[in-house]
């Protein structure tokens, strides 16, 4: 480990490991910090096995391209991803061993440095900027520097540490969170849906099975093991105070025991079984990093085409899901089906050398709710990591032309007479 990066990136996950690649194919020294031990964040270590933003809903069009591009490429090769299949949107199950084992490799290829098992605790600042940040490992604490940072730890640790604006959910609401359960011993002839599962719990709620909470949530099968991944465990808590967390953890584990009850309830589901749950408790909304543009739900729901600063592409709607237990409220995204997102909305507003991507960004209520998908955090970690390499005085045309020669597929700027934007897929 060197003591100095260009650009040091905080947390794994999809916008972090986009952020890391597209800052290493720039040509820069890049760090990545991540708590767990592996990288994929929500993908490997939440049981969230399904990676939405990636296609428009009505034409399955994929509009993400560059690091999830490539990642999407390796899982193909190796059957361990679904085509695209709609719910309501479209989304891709993917397996999260392979996406494990190729997060690792694609920083291998690009030069990314990875620690693991590294928790950003602290950060020292110099005026507007971030000078570096404390890391916690066994050994104690680690003080490591750099020019520029990401924060793409889903709940804006490193901005908070930094003393940049912060808010905790939107308007005095937070998203709540989910366990992933994954259950096993369900032969693949059997047919299991959101409805037969909703079924089955109404069932097992009249006959008395105690812990139950939501009849409806995703319900899919995995490539590979052909296991049955669930998101009905709800809990509402919050995430920045490890002992609410640990309430919630164990009221949600709880529940997917209940959850196995009722769905052996299912024709077929007899001998099914709890494979994994989590192992974390998935978070939807924590911190918002504040940036100089904030996402708005108008902006998502009726998009202006793509003007010339967008740097990224969102294309999931806004899923908000209000209250655990009940079923989440869906805005579907007008016109072409996405929305460009601006490279000033992935700077903070007070830190000049840091950008955010993923979960944690300055979207409103519902911007929120859409820019949270895993697809959206590898385009936002991507725009953000290339930003980041190049340096705080970079404009979104620099930005714009390394990512698309980091194959990003941004859809064309329209230039007036030429009509609207398309995708160049
Ligand atoms: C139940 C549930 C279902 C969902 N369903 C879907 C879905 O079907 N499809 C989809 O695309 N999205 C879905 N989402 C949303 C999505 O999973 C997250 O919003 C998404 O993972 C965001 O990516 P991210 O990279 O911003 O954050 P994360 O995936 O959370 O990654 C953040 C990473 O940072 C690390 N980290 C955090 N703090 C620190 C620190 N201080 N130091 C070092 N490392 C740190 C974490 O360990 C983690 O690996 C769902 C979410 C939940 C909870």
């Amino acid at each position: 480990m060197r003591p100095h990066y260009e650009v040091i990136v905080v947390g794994g996950g999809s916008a972090g490991v986009a952020a890391a690649i597209g800052a290493a194919q720039a040509g820069r020294s890049v760090l990545v910090l991540e708590r767990g031990p592996c990288l994929g964040g929500a993908a490997t270590l939440r049981n969230v096995v399904t990676y939405c933003g990636l296609y428009t809903r009505e034409e399955r069009r994929q509009v993400v391209h560059g690091v999830a591009g490539g990642l999407l490429e390796r899982l193909r090769r190796e059957g361990a991803v679904s085509p695209p299949i709609r719910f309501n949107a479209v989304t891709v199950v993917f397996d999260p061993e392979a996406v494990k084992h190729h997060l690792d490799r694609m920083c291998l290829d690009a030069g990314v440095e990875v620690l693991l098992h590294s928790m950003v605790v602290g950060a020292t600042t110099e005026g507007r900027r971030i000078t570096g940040v404390t890391v916690a490992d066994h050994r104690g604490l680690h003080e490591l520097t750099a020019d520029a940072f990401v924060d793409g730890s889903g709940e804006g640790d490193l901005a908070a540490h930094a003393g940049a604006q912060v808010r905790y959910g939107n308007d005095g609401w937070v998203q709540n969170g989910t366990l992933g359960v994954r259950f096993g011993g369900i032969p693949r002839e059997v047919e299991i849906d959101v409805a037969r599962v909703g079924d089955a719990v109404r069932r097992a709620k009249q006959e008395g099975v105690r812990g139950l909470l939501a009849e409806s949530g995703l319900v899919a099968r995995m490539p590979v093991s052909g296991d049955v991944i669930t998101y009905v465990a709800d809990e509402g808590y919050d995430a920045t105070d490890a002992a609410d967390v640990s309430r919630a953890e164990r009221g949600a584990r709880h529940q997917a025991w209940a959850y196995l009850e009722a769905l052996r309830r299912v024709p077929g589901c007899e001998d099914a079984y709890i494979v994994s749950t989590g192992p974390e408790l998935g978070t939807r909304e924590s911190r918002h990093v504040e940036t100089r543009r904030r996402l708005t739900e108008p902006e998502v729901a009726d998009p202006a085409p793509p003007a010339a600063d967008t740097v990224a592409i969102g294309a999931w709607p806004m899923e908000y899901h209000r209250v655990a237990g009940q079923p989440s409220e869906w805005t579907f995204i007008g016109g072409p089906g996405y929305y460009g997102i601006p490279l000033d909305a992935l700077r903070s507003v007070d830190r000049d050398n840091l950008l955010v991507a993923g979960r944690a960004m300055d979207g409103d209520r519902g911007a929120g709710a859409s820019l949270r998908a895993m697809g959206t955090a590898f385009a936002t970690g991507h725009a953000a990591g290339v930003a980041a390499a190049l340096g705080g005085g970079a404009g979104p045309a620099e930005v714009i032309a390394e990512l698309e020669r980091q194959d990003a597929r941004l859809p064309s700027v329209p230039v007036a007479g030429t009509g609207p934007a398309t995708t160049s897929t």
